[in-house]
């Protein structure tokens, strides 16, 4: 078998173990194959094997896939850090833009999202941590932004990601999530229609499926290594 095939049956029965060791129905926990450089037939693997979100943090570099791949029915996440300048073309042909921590930003997507189009997912990042070298929504910030971003017409705001602080304790690994956790349930309890819980990577995916994730972002794990 083919080495993303296997890695994918791994990462899909994991996904299942620990949904069922926590209580979770696994249908509502997605798996995004982030396939930020990889090659195109790399993606063409894993949608063989029935992947359709994938994740990339370049621009350019997803542009050059989606014009390689053009024939497969991909749905197209953006995970990488958000310039201004840059906008116009996420919005012109992704389906996701997971890193948005400014309400600049989010004005700018719904501005430039083609009417044709439905209104473009977003998540907005959390600092979950308060690191100063990562961006993100500080969590006091969350509400206020999360509310301005809901009046936006082309955008709908499906929720928070967080990329925490790298731990390697499992228990350690927990707090951050379920802190996002919280400050998705206090948006929900102000009635915004949110759903998403970007959280979860190879190394402490486990850790956040036990905090209620709903889309897992998986690079290693599905492609190897990256050079
Ligand atoms: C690269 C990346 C991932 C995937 O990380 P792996 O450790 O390779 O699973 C997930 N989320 C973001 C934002 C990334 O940049």
């Amino acid at each position: 078998m083919h080495s993303i095939e296997k890695n994918l049956a791994q990462i899909r029965l994991q996904i299942e173990q620990a949904a069922s060791e926590y209580n979770r129905d696994s249908h509502n926990i997605s798996l995004l194959a982030v396939s930020k450089k990889k090659l195109p037939a790399d993606l063409r693997s894993a949608y063989s094997c029935g992947q359709r979100d994938f994740g990339e943090n370049f621009l350019q570099e997803a542009q050059a896939k989606m014009r390689d791949l053009p024939d497969l029915d991909i749905i197209w996440h953006f995970i990488g850090p958000v310039q201004s300048n840059k906008t116009r073309a996420l919005a012109e042909s992704f389906d996701w833009v997971h890193c948005v921590d400014r309400l600049k930003i989010a004005r700018r997507l719904s501005d430039q999202r083609p009417e044709s189009m439905p209104p473009l997912n977003i998540c907005i990042q959390v600092n979950i941590d308060l690191e100063t070298s990562k961006s993100g929504v500080a969590p006091d910030g969350i509400v206020a932004i999360a509310e301005a971003i809901c009046n936006l017409p082309k955008i709908r705001l499906r929720g928070l990601m967080a990329i925490p602080a790298q731990q390697s304790r499992f228990e350690l690994q927990r707090e951050p999530f379920a802190k996002l956790r919280q400050a998705l349930h206090d948006l929900q309890q102000r009635g915004l229609d949110c759903d998403t819980l970007s959280m979860g990577m190879s190394h402490d995916m486990r850790a956040a499926i036990a905090e209620g994730s709903t889309l897992v972002r998986i690079g290693t794990a599905i492609f190897g290594e990256r050079l």
